[in-house]
C-alpha cells in the first residue's frame, strides 16, 4: 500500500482525498497555488508545497512542477482529483514513467474516453447504444448541414474535446445552423484548444442518467447504481440524486450490467462513469468520465462505498473487495451543488466568508472546503461544497435537504441556496417529474412573474 499520496488538486475535492488518505493510514501532501495557501485542504494535509501563481496553467496544469513537487516530498502515487489533470492522458504517462502510482485509469483509457467522437465509436462495439449523429467529427459547416438535415433538426454541435457544456450549441434550424457551427467550433478552439466538433440529435426531453463503475487490475468490474443529474443549467449540473425516481427495476439493472460489462470488456480500472441521456424508456450513451465525479457522494451514501478508499486500494493493486451480488443499495440521496455565485444572476462571488455554519443532523453530509476568515478566490470554479443528505425514503430525503439548507448559514459571499430551496419547494420536482431542460424552464417562469409583478 502507498506511503504517501500527493494530492494535485484544490477546495472540497482535494480535502475529500486527504480525509479518505487519512483513515487509511496514508501522509498526504497538496500542492497548491499562491492562492490557496490557506486552503482547508493544505491545512489538513501532513505536507504541501505551492507550485506557482494562481493561473491554472502556472500551477494546478503544471506537470512539471508537480513531479518536482512528488519527487522532493518522496510520494510514491498522485490523485489528480476532478478537473484540471485529471483526464489528461499526458499526465498519467508521465506520472507512471517518473515512477509514481497514477491513481485513475491507464493513460490509453484516458485517450479513447476523452475524445468523445473516439469515444462513441470504442463503445458503440462494445454494444452501448447512441443518439443519432454524425458518425465522428464533422469537418465543416457544409458537411454538418447536410448531415443535419438528415438527422432531422434540432441538432446538438458538440466539442470533441468538451466538459462543463462548453463548446455545444443548438441549432434549430438551417437558418441558424452555420452560425451556430462557427459559435461551438470557436468555443471548443478557445476553451480546449481544440475546435473539432461532431453533431447529434438534440433530444428534447430526456433525463440524464449516470453509472458509477469501479474496477480492479485483476479483470473485475462492478456498477454501483445511477445517479439521476437532470437538474441542470446551461448543460451544467445542480441537484443530483440516487436512485432515479424514474427508473423500473427492469431498466436499473438493464443500464448497470450494460454499463459494467462494457467496463468489464475494457479492463477499465479505478473508478469512472458512463453517462446516459434517457428518453421514451431507452437509453443513449453520452460519455464516460474516467475519474471521479463532483456527484460521487450520492453513490457513497446509498451503497456504503467509500469510493475514494476504493480508487486508491485499486491503484495500488488489490482485488476489488465485493463481486456486483455483494453489493446492496439503501434509501435514497440528494445533492445540492453550493457555488458562490449571485442566485438571480449567477454572476461569481467570490470573497471573504465572514460566517459559517454548516448543517449537521441524522444522514447530513456536508463537504466542503470552507471555514469562516476563508476567502474564496476568484480565479478557479465557483462550487464551494456540496450538500448531501441521505434517508430512507425520497419523501423523508425532500424534507431533510429544506431542513439541511435551512440550516446552512454562508455569509459575505452570495450562494445559490435560495436556488436551491426554491427547486425543493417545486411540484414537479418534489414529484420527481422533470428533465433536463426543466430547470431552465422554471427559472424562465419565475423571472417572468417576477417582471409582471413589478410592472
Ligand atoms: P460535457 O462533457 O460538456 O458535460 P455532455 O456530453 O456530458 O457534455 O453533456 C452535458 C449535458 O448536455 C447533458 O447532461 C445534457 O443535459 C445535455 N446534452 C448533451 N447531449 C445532448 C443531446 N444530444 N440532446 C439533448 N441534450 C444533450
Amino acid at each position: 500500500m502507498f506511503k504517501k499520496i500527493l494530492i494535485a488538486n484544490r477546495g472540497e475535492i482535494a480535502l475529500r482525498v486527504v480525509r479518505a488518505c487519512k483513515e487509511m493510514g496514508i501522509a498526504t501532501v497538496v500542492v497548491h497555488s499562491t492562492a490557496d495557501a490557506n486552503g482547508m485542504a493544505v491545512r489538513m494535509a501532513n505536507e504541501s508545497v505551492c507550485i506557482g501563481p494562481p493561473p491554472s496553467r502556472q500551477s494546478y496544469l503544471n506537470i512539471p512542477a508537480i513531479l518536482t513537487a512528488a519527487s522532493l516530498t518522496g510520494a510514491d502515487a498522485i490523485h489528480p482529483g476532478i478537473g484540471f489533470l485529471s483526464e489528461n492522458e499526458e499526465f498519467a504517462r508521465m506520472v507512471e514513467e517518473h515512477g509514481f502510482t497514477f491513481i485513475g485509469p491507464t493513460p490509453e483509457h484516458i485517450a479513447s474516453m476523452g475524445d468523445k467522437a473516439v469515444a462513441k465509436d470504442t463503445v458503440k462495439a462494445l454494444g452501448l447504444p447512441l443518439i443519432p449523429g454524425s458518425p465522428g467529427i464533422v469537418k465543416d459547416a457544409d458537411e454538418g448541414l447536410s448531415l443535419a438535415k438528415e438527422i432531422g433538426f434540432p441538432v446538438l454541435i458538440k466539442a470533441v474535446a468538451g466538459g462543463g457544456g462548453k463548446g455545444m450549441k443548438v441549432a434549430r434550424s438551417e437558418d441558424e445552423f452555420r452560425s451556430c457551427f462557427t459559435m461551438a467550433s470557436s468555443e471548443a478552439k478557445a476553451a480546449f484548444g481544440n475546435g473539432d466538433v461532431y453533431m447529434e440529435k438534440y433530444l428534447s426531453n430526456p433525463r440524464h442518467i449516470e453509472i458509477q463503475l469501479l474496477g480492479d487490475t485483476h479483470g473485475n468490474a462492478v456498477h454501483l447504481g445511477e445517479r439521476d443529474c437532470s437538474i441542470q443549467r446551461r448543460h451544467q449540473k445542480v441537484i443530483e440524486e440516487g436512485p432515479s425516481p424514474i427508473l423500473t427495476p427492469e431498466q436499473r439493472k438493464f443500464v448497470g450490467d450494460l454499463a459494467a460489462s462494457c467496463a468489464r470488456k475494457m479492463g477499465y480500472r479505478g473508478v469512472g462513469t458512463m453517462e446516459f441521456l434517457f428518453e421514451d424508456g431507452k437509453f443513449y450513451f453520452l460519455e464516460m468520465n474516467t475519474r471521479l465525479q463532483v456527484e460521487h457522494p450520492i453513490t457513497e451514501m446509498i451503497t456504503g462505498v467509500d469510493l475514494v478508499r476504493e480508487q486508491i486500494m485499486v491503484a495500488a493493486g488489490n482485488k476489488l473487495p465485493f463481486r456486483q451480488e455483494d453489493i446492496k443499495f439503501s434509501g435514497h440521496a440528494f445533492e445540492c451543488r453550493i457555488n458562490a455565485e449571485n442566485p438571480a444572476t449567477f454572476m461569481p462571488s467570490p470573497g471573504k466568508i465572514t460566517r459559517f455554519h454548516a448543517p449537521g443532523g441524522l444522514g447530513v453530509r456536508m463537504d466542503s472546503a470552507i471555514y469562516e476568515g476563508y476567502t474564496v478566490p476568484s480565479t478557479y470554479d465557483s462550487l464551494v461544497g456540496k450538500l448531501i443528505v441521505h434517508a430512507k425514503t425520497r419523501e423523508e430525503g425532500l424534507m431533510r435537504v429544506q431542513r439541511a439548507l435551512e440550516e446552512t448559514i454562508i455569509e459575505g459571499i452570495q450562494t445559490n441556496i435560495p436556488l436551491h430551496e426554491r427547486i425543493i419547494q417545486e411540484p414537479d420536482f418534489r414529484a420527481g417529474k422533470f428533465n433536463i431542460h426543466w430547470l431552465e424552464k422554471m427559472l424562465a417562469r419565475q423571472k417572468e412573474e417576477t417582471k409582471k409583478a413589478a410592472s
